[in-house]
């Protein structure tokens, strides 16, 4: 590797841990290798950084803000690396209705889908998007499952999950694929994947095709893996803390 850059390097080795984090939680929790996406979380650095880890080998990026994420994939899609490697990108932060439209131009799925206005403005977005030759897929979406209820951090109740579902469901460029959650900071990261399992199973028996489950993040994502997680969403560990500008 001595002809990588410094970046480079230090990108590949924290990848190779993380990889090797995620191998040894899919081999403890006794699942099939490949079962579990590493979604990098490139929110904050730039699209140099996203080339470095195409380049390592990585196709699955996380974003949550927009415009900075149209930007990147812009940039990255204007030398030829999107098409070239087949890297495609998750919207994982919280959409504001007003971009919807365009986070439904280059998003594979959407994690972070909690309430009827979201769904409406992507599902447009969507149908636009298809129209405009953007794109052929349905716009994916994950549901996002608020464990404590905690209204400032976003995301569903469970006894509004169903309805929420069934919206999706019926509107036309979109493709419900499962369920998100971020473990609350309190309590213990592995009762909240437990919770989250529970919640899952339950939902399964009405919607047994939505199968995703986006959990886990830097500091947990053994406790993901090994209740059923089906993508990590990895950040810091990878990239290092995030730099402090704000857009
Ligand atoms: C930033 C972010 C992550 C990555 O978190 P790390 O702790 O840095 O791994 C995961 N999920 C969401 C929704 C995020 O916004």
């Amino acid at each position: 590797m001595a002809d990588l850059d410094a970046r480079t390097r230090e990108l590949a080795q924290a990848l190779s841990a993380v990889r090797h984090r995620l191998d040894d939680a899919v081999a403890a929790a006794g699942r099939t290798p490949g079962e579990v996406e590493l979604l990098v979380v490139t929110k904050f650095f730039p699209a140099a950084d996203v080339a470095r880890l195409i380049g390592l080998g990585e196709r699955a990026f996380g974003e949550s803000r927009e415009p900075e994420a149209s930007r990147k994939i812009a940039e990255l899609a204007a030398d030829g690396i999107v098409a070239e490697s087949g890297a495609v990108f998750d919207m994982i932060g919280s959409v504001q209705s007003k971009k919807a439209k365009t986070v439904a131009t280059w998003a594979r799925t959407v994690h972070s889908v909690d309430r009827d206005k979201v769904v409406d403005a992507l599902s447009r977005g969507a149908v636009a998007a298809r129209d405009d030759g953007a794109r052929t897929d349905d716009v994916g979406v994950l549901l996002q499952v608020s464990l404590d209820g905690d209204p400032t951090r976003g995301g569903v109740e469970e006894t509004d999950l169903g309805a929420l579902a069934e919206h999706v469901a019926q509107s036309p460029g979109l493709h419900l694929r499962g369920l998100m959650v971020i473990a609350p900071l309190d309590g213990s990261a592995e009762r909240w994947m437990v919770r989250t399992a529970q919640v899952r199973e339950r939902f399964l028996t009405d919607h047994p095709g939505a199968r995703e489950l986006s959990a886990g993040m830097s500091d947990d994502l053994e406790f993901a893996v090994a209740h059923g997680s089906t993508c990590v969403r990895v950040g810091t560990a990878i990239m290092g803390p995030r730099p402090l500008i704000s857009q």
